[in-house]
C-alpha cells in the first residue's frame, strides 16, 4: 500500500507490466506518443503507440471519456454507483471516473460489497475506503452477512460463482435504493476477451457488451474499461499510487486466467490483433437475451424468475432451509 505522506513518486516498472517481454514490440511504440520522449515508455501496441510516465493518466482518462462518450455511457447528471472490489482495475476505474467529473456533469458513488473472506475482504475494504477518501467519492459498504449469505459451495454454485451470484443480486437493489442511473464495473479488455473465448468454446454465441441497457428492474450497466488492456490500468495504478489490495482472493482458483497468455502471445504475433478480434467478435456474437421475471420472490419481494430469487435460494440453501416443491417454472 503506498504511504501517502511519501513524496517520492510511485514506483513505475514498463519491464514489469510488459511480462512477455518487450523487444518484439515494433519501434515506433517505444516513444511517447504525446511528448515524443523516449524516457519511461509504456509500449502499448493495441493503440499503435507508446506512452510516457509523466502523459499516461491523462492520456488514459481521455481515452476512456472519449469511449464513454461514443457509446453514449453517461448522460449530464447520472448517478453512477461503481462497483469496487479493492483490486488494480476497480481502483483505476474509480480514479478516472473521479477525475472525469470536471469534464462531464454526473455523480460518483463508490460500491463494495464485503463478503466476509477471512484475510481478505477486511483489507480490500481499507483500500476502497482510502481510495474513496483521496478521491472525495461516497462509499457504500453492504455486509453480504446482513443478507444472511457467505461466498460458500451451496447446490450448484461452486465458492466464486456463489460471491458473484451474491454481487450480482446486491448490486441492482443497491442501485434502487441509493437512486442511481447507472452502474459501472472494472471489467478490461482482457477480461472481456476471456468472457468471449470460454462462451465460444462452450458452443454459446452470447457476448458481453460495452453497454447493456436499462431493464424494467435493473439500472443500465456500464464497462467503460472495456477497451483498456490490463497493462495500462496496472501502470496508471503504479503511476498515481492508487491504493488497492495486492493480494489475490484466497478461494481463487490459480488457473482462472490462463487464458490470457493466449491474448499476450496474440498480440506479439500481430499487434492490434487483441482488439480487432475483440471488436469482430463483438459484432458477430449477439447480447446476451435478457431473461423475463414473471414472480415476486415469496421470501423478499424481488422480481424472480421462479418462486425464490437467486439470493434467497443460496440462503435457504446456507441455512439448510427447504425450497418451494410446487415452483412455478
Ligand atoms: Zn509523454
Ligand atoms: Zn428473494
Amino acid at each position: 500500500m503506498p504511504d501517502l505522506a511519501d513524496d517520492n513518486p510511485p514506483a513505475f516498472d514498463p519491464d514489469a507490466l510488459y511480462s512477455s517481454g518487450r523487444d518484439w514490440a515494433p519501434e515506433y511504440v517505444h516513444k511517447c506518443g504525446v511528448c515524443n520522449s523516449t524516457e519511461d515508455v509504456l509500449p502499448v501496441t493495441e493503440w499503435s503507440r507508446g506512452l510516457c510516465r509523466k502523459c499516461l493518466p491523462k492520456a488514459l482518462e481521455h481515452r476512456i471519456f472519449l469511449d464513454m462518450r461514443r457509446r453514449e455511457m453517461l448522460h449530464v447528471r447520472d448517478r453512477v454507483g461503481i462497483c469496487v472490489s479493492g483490486g488494480k482495475d476497480s481502483a483505476a476505474l474509480l480514479a478516472c471516473l473521479a477525475n472525469l467529473r470536471r469534464r462531464r456533469l454526473f455523480t460518483a458513488v463508490a460500491i463494495y460489497i464485503d463478503m466476509g473472506i477471512p484475510g481478505y475482504s477486511a483489507a480490500c475494504r481499507d483500500a476502497v475506503t482510502e481510495l474513496c477518501r483521496r478521491y472525495a467519492v461516497r462509499l457504500v459498504v453492504e455486509d453480504a452477512a446482513a443478507h444472511d449469505v457467505a461466498p460458500q459451495e451451496t447446490g450448484h454454485w461452486n465458492v466464486c460463482a456463489a460471491c458473484g451470484g451474491i454481487r450480482r443480486a446486491l448490486f441492482p437493489r443497491i442501485a434502487r435504493r441509493e437512486n442511481l442511473d447507472v452502474i459501472a464495473t472494472g471489467h478490461t479488455l482482457e477480461d472481456m476477451f476471456q468472457i468471449m473465448l470460454k462462451q465460444i468454446l462452450s458452443g454459446r454465441t452470447f457476448a458481453p457488451k460495452a453497454v447493456l441497457p436499462a431493464g424494467e428492474y435493473d439500472p443500465k450497466k456500464i464497462k467503460p474499461l472495456y477497451f483498456i488492456p490490463e497493462r495500462l490500468t496496472a501502470a496508471y495504478t503504479q503511476i498515481e499510487g492508487l491504493e488497492f489490495e495486492p493480494s489475490k482472493c484466497p478461494h481463487f482458483p490459480p488457473d482462472t486466467h490462463r487464458f490470457k497468455d493466449v491474448f499476450a502471445h496474440l498480440e506479439r504475433l500481430a499487434p492490434m490483433s487483441k482488439i480487432q478480434f475483440l471488436t469482430n467478435l463483438g459484432h458477430m456474437m449477439k447480447s446476451q437475451p435478457v431473461a423475463e421475471r414473471p414472480y415476486e420472490c415469496l421470501d423478499c419481494g424481488e422480481r424472480a424468475q421462479k418462486s425464490l430469487c437467486p439470493l434467497c435460494t443460496m440462503r435457504r440453501l446456507q441455512h439448510g432451509e427447504d425450497l418451494p416443491t410446487d415452483d412455478p417454472s
